[in-house]
């Protein structure tokens, strides 16, 4: 495909100071889009000023949430330059979203070429101060115009740019999360391993009930038992109990994250005995009341590693090291960081450059 055709905006916006940025409350000037039409395949890719899509009230997205995303970050180190942290596997994984939800999937090197494209052309966008980034937000919505229930013929991709602060201000800062016995996320079978809309729609009831009695987050646990370890709000968890890290195997209901993938990969890169493995809500609750529950965090793109200080469950809450963050898991974020930030080296070459136009 090449170069993809641009139409400048003619009314750039006011870029906000990189002290002010919150999580996606503002975009960027441009944004890629590409249609699908069966028989056609994936068609003109291009670059537009940013703005309102329109579309017809009865678009089948906007009644059966036909709809994928990923999410994924692009970093200024010091030097000015930037890179996006693991851009392949998002779009691989993207792809396998699109696969679950019965949509065309997309070559890998479109969706990176896309990123490029629009991270290149809106480098100026990208906040310099340590801690901020631009956040990459690629999704795909059925297009049809009809309202039966069945795989759309037609789709729109759409990516999207939005700076975004420091997650953490003064610091890691732990969580108090609820493992929760009235809400469940994801079943085998169903969609919990795609990135889609309908489980976000789906967790909101459950993180709705988790503020209200006093927590951040929700613990999710498995949707049959209820009893094993699942999700944490919109993160992969991670428990270190005694010698052995713990987290829940991919294995039908858990979205494979890219930060949890790249934090076993340095944990088993450090020597750490690392388990995918299925762990219950008593045997983490055990663990805290004997004293080897050591740390406990969760792992996601936005906040990189979220530790966890109290858990409750059952009306019992347990503090985990003391409600500090444990030295692991600053690790992990350090780690990770100083990867994405270009400080330290990235032997698994998980960042890529992104080329940048002088205009
Ligand atoms: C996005 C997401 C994650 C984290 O994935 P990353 O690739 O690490 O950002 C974990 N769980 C759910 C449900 C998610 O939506």
């Amino acid at each position: 495909m090449g170069q993809f055709p641009i139409t400048r905006t003619t009314t750039p916006k006011q870029k906000p100071a990189d002290d002010a940025l919150a999580f996606g409350k503002v975009l960027t000037d441009h944004m890629f889009l590409m249609e699908y039409n069966e028989g056609k395949g994936w068609h003109s890719p291009r670059i537009v000023p940013y703005g309102p899509l329109s579309l017809d009230p009865a678009t089948s997205v906007l009644h059966y949430g036909q709809a994928i995303f990923d999410g994924l970050k692009a970093f200024r180190s010091e030097d000015g330059r930037i890179r996006l942290f693991r851009a392949d596997r998002h779009a691989e994984r993207f792809n396998r979203s699109a696969k679950i939800m019965c949509m065309p999937e997309l070559p890998v090197d479109i969706i990176r070429q896309s990123f490029d494209a629009l991270v290149g052309l809106e480098h100026d966008w990208v906040p310099r101060k340590p801690g901020t980034a631009l956040y990459i937000r690629p999704t795909i919505i059925a297009t049809d115009v009809m309202l039966g229930v069945h795989p759309a013929h037609s789709y729109l991709y759409f990516l999207i740019l939005s700076p975004v602060g420091t997650y953490y201000k003064e610091g890691v800062k732990p969580v108090r999360i609820l493992a929760s016995d009235s809400h469940v996320r994801a079943v085998k079978g169903g969609t919990g391993e795609a990135k889609t809309a309908a489980n976000y729609a789906a967790s909101l009831a459950g993180q709705r009930d988790a503020e209200a009695a006093g927590y951040t987050q929700v613990l999710y646990l498995d949707g049959v038992q209820r009893k094993y370890l699942d999700e944490v709000g919109t993160m992969n968890i991670m428990v270190r109990i005694g010698d052995e890290v713990i987290t829940p195997p991919l294995a039908g209901t858990i979205l494979d994250g890219v930060t949890r993938n790249s934090a076993l990969q340095l944990m088993r890169d450090w020597g750490l005995t690392v388990s995918e493995r299925p762990i219950t809500i008593d045997e983490v609750m055990q663990a805290g009341r004997d004293g080897t529950l050591r740390e406990m965090w969760g792992t996601g793109t936005a906040a990189v590693v979220s530790p966890v200080g109290t858990l409750g469950y059952k009306g019992e809450d347990i503090t985990i090291n003391g409600g500090q963050t444990g030295e692991l898991t600053q690790k992990l974020y350090d780690t990770i960081t100083g990867i994405q930030y270009g400080r330290s080296n990235d032997p698994h070459g998980w960042t890529s450059l992104v080329p940048v136009e002088r205009g």
